[in-house]
């Protein structure tokens, strides 16, 4: 049973897309315009993934989107995200995973053309958090890791917003760490990373690709690379071409999985393979049009395994996270 660590399956629910349909039926009636989907639950059966990370995304206001200007409006989203898993998880499309010993079991039975697909609820951003006081209701709800920043958030510096943890973020990676809620440190900023990690060491990035080969500070040094393999944490590679190719844009030809693999092969130079995983982020805001060549729906991602090692695809494609999740859930 392979794992992906970075699915935003709620998330693309609420913007119109049923992902009960087969993946022809979606693209031909897809409500999201400028992006071809590549995720649906039977295209996730097809592909070997029993088990993904699927996030809670609020989506702030930007300049491109509209969105969250408070932390009511960014906890109601996260609300109804919630209730969309559980709605799938009556349906028996899902199964809802929050201890170690769940997951264990659903690894041992997982049977692709019968077992629900297991979610482990993460939260992308805290906003939705009113404050440290109220992480014991998103706990209890299941959710069982949390990221504080994307962009800049009430917690800390995040993805193009650089700056420190914020006063309200230490608190909350200090409740986190009190109640066994684990850290994920994909998009937050450096500034904020290297004390986040002193505060709750329980980490990994769920979908971070190596800045060796990409600059900004959405991707990770090497220096944070070491500080999550350190801890023992698990990196999930994403599979989107402007984050695989330094300048590439959706005019050029898009990366092969050859770049999938350098990114790779530099994060298990610094940490050793044990810390690499999958965290593809299909679903995140981009289509078929940035995907790396051969990824051209989601259960095309065995030619990711073939791309990598023979010795490791199995690690990679879902033991690591297997490993890290027995260990900290
Ligand atoms: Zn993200």
């Amino acid at each position: 049973m392979w794992i992906d660590a970075h699915l935003d399956l709620a998330y693309n629910a609420g913007l119109g897309r049923d992902l009960t349909l087969d993946l022809e039926a979606l693209r031909s009636r897809d409500p999201v315009e400028g992006d071809t989907a590549t995720v649906t639950f039977s295209e996730l059966r097809r592909s070997g993934v029993g088990l993904c990370f699927g996030t809670l995304f609020a989506m702030p206001q930007t300049r491109f989107s509209a969105g969250y200007t408070s932390w009511q409006e960014a906890r109601a989203q996260a609300l109804t995200q919630l209730d969309q898993y559980r709605r799938w998880q009556d349906a028996g499309l899902i199964r809802l995973l929050d201890s170690a010993a769940q997951v264990r079991e659903h690894a041992q039975r997982y049977d692709a053309a019968t077992s629900p697909l297991g979610v482990m609820l993460l939260m992308e951003g805290a906003d939705p958090l009113r404050d440290v006081d109220d992480l014991a209701f998103w706990q209890a709800a299941g959710v069982r890791a949390i990221g504080l920043s994307w962009g800049q958030t009430r917690y800390a510096g995040g993805t193009d917003a650089p700056g420190p943890l914020t006063d309200r973020g230490r608190e909350l990676l200090t409740g986190m760490r009190e109640l066994g809620v684990a850290q994920d440190l994909s998009h937050l900023d450096e500034e904020a990373f290297f004390e986040a990690v002193e505060c709750q060491p329980r980490c990994f990035a769920s979908h971070s690709n190596s800045r060796a080969f990409v600059d900004g500070n959405r991707h990770l040094s090497d220096e944070m690379v070491r500080a999550i393999g350190e801890r023992q944490g698990v990196i999930g590679l994403v599979l989107l071409s402007t984050f695989l190719r330094r300048g590439w844009t959706p005019d050029e030809r898009r990366v092969d999985l050859g770049e999938v693999r350098r990114h790779a092969e530099h994060y298990a130079g610094l940490i050793g393979w044990q810390g690499v995983g999958v965290g593809s982020d299909l679903d995140g805001g981009y289509g078929n049009e940035k995907t790396p060549l051969g990824i051209e729906r989601y259960s095309d991602l065995e030619r990711l395994a073939e791309a990598l090692p023979d010795d490791v695809q199995e690690q990679v494609m879902g033991g690591n996270w297997l490993r890290w999740l027995e260990a900290n859930l």
